[in-house]
């Protein structure tokens, strides 16, 4: 029988995170433990407000899946039959946490399970979020050693903002609109593609909302620029459709239900040609290292959540200008860090 314990923790934001939909200074994630046969798996849960998830709701989840979980060495597909309906960030909670179990049974690393060179893992951009033109130059300083920064647009201010950070960097510059371009016709869009061109940007994430995937196809035939999709996609199932539409998409544990549907994701989406990013939401070292393992697999990475937060209670992956490290121990390799590490 596997026992479940979990908690909430409140994460504090190193800087007030803005995007097109808000503003933020923490985040409430849950922390969940699966006990199997002495062996304890980690996981954790970063609730995506925009699906009406939060910590609560999530340990709710947790707490509805943990009796259904039956044998944990079984793992294929155990997570998502136990879900709960609108419930992602728990199930992929529970699901990382099966795949520790396996690690730390097997007394190896998930990424050497799944046969990965770690090396391979593709270095992860950095993000800065919206703000004053001062403010965001003042983020670019801090985060001099990543080669590649991913700047939030969708705010007020795009222009100025955009403008001053690429004034004062040669970074490589990416951006997510999170939707921000609700109403501009492909006309407007494709002049604001064009003005992201001339700064040297090197792709745009998600301009319209979600379900104007036609909108997009539109801009795509209008402009050179790689295009991704985040918010327009969650599992390997809603892939078919954004082939063409897009060049690449954004695959987060949260979003998808966990290490098995990204795997199912990787696959799908390479068979339709789509570019491959591994993002995340503000996750401590527990979950970012946990997209880590998979790292190897994909083209781009995106896994800067646990360096947004002051107080991450685990270690795991290490990022040095980019670069991904991925730890050498059992399972997903993360530990808890001890008290006097946490930065208050
Ligand atoms: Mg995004």
């Amino acid at each position: 029988m596997t026992t479940l314990r979990h908690r909430v923790v409140e994460l504090r934001l190193r800087h007030t995170f803005r995007l097109s939909r808000g503003a933020s200074d923490t985040r409430r994630n849950l922390l969940i433990e699966l006990e199997d046969g002495g062996l304890v798996g980690l996981g954790e849960a970063a609730p995506i407000a925009r699906y009406a998830q939060d910590a609560d709701s999530a340990a709710r989840a947790a707490e509805t899946m943990a009796p259904q979980l039956g044998d944990p060495s079984r793992f294929d597909g155990l997570a998502a039959r136990a879900a709960v309906a609108g419930q992602s960030a728990a199930e992929a909670a529970v699901d990382m946490a099966l795949y520790d179990l396996l690690g730390k049974r097997l007394g190896a690393p998930l990424w050497s399970i799944l046969g990965l060179d770690p090396r391979r893992a593709a270095k992860t951009s950095f993000t800065i979020g919206i703000d004053t033109p001062e403010a965001v130059v003042a983020k670019v300083a801090e985060a001099s050693e990543f080669e590649v920064l991913k700047v939030k647009l969708g705010g007020p201010d795009d222009r100025a903002m955009l403008q001053a950070i690429r004034d004062s960097t040669t970074q490589r510059l990416r951006v997510d609109i999170n939707e921000g371009w609700t109403g501009l016709d492909t006309d407007q869009a494709a002049a604001r593609v064009e003005w992201l061109a001339g700064l040297g940007v090197e792709m745009l994430e998600q301009p319209f909302p979600a379900g104007e995937i036609e909108a997009t196809r539109a801009l795509r035939r209008r402009t050179r620029l790689p295009i991704f999709a985040d918010e327009s996609v969650h599992r390997a199932a809603e892939l078919p459709r954004l082939a063409g539409a897009f060049d690449g998409v954004n695959i987060k544990l949260m979003k998808c239900g966990g290490i098995g549907e990204a795997l199912r994701m990787i696959a799908a989406g390479r068979a339709l040609g789509l570019k491959l990013m591994l993002g995340c939401m503000v996750e401590t070292s527990l979950a970012i290292t946990a997209a880590a393992q998979i790292a190897p697999l994909v083209d781009e990475a995106d896994l800067d959540g646990a360096l947004l937060i002051s107080n991450d209670p685990y270690r795991g992956a290490i990022f040095r200008g980019g670069e991904i490290a991925l730890p050498d121990g059992p399972g997903l390799g993360v530990e808890a860090r001890p008290a006097e590490d946490v930065l208050l």
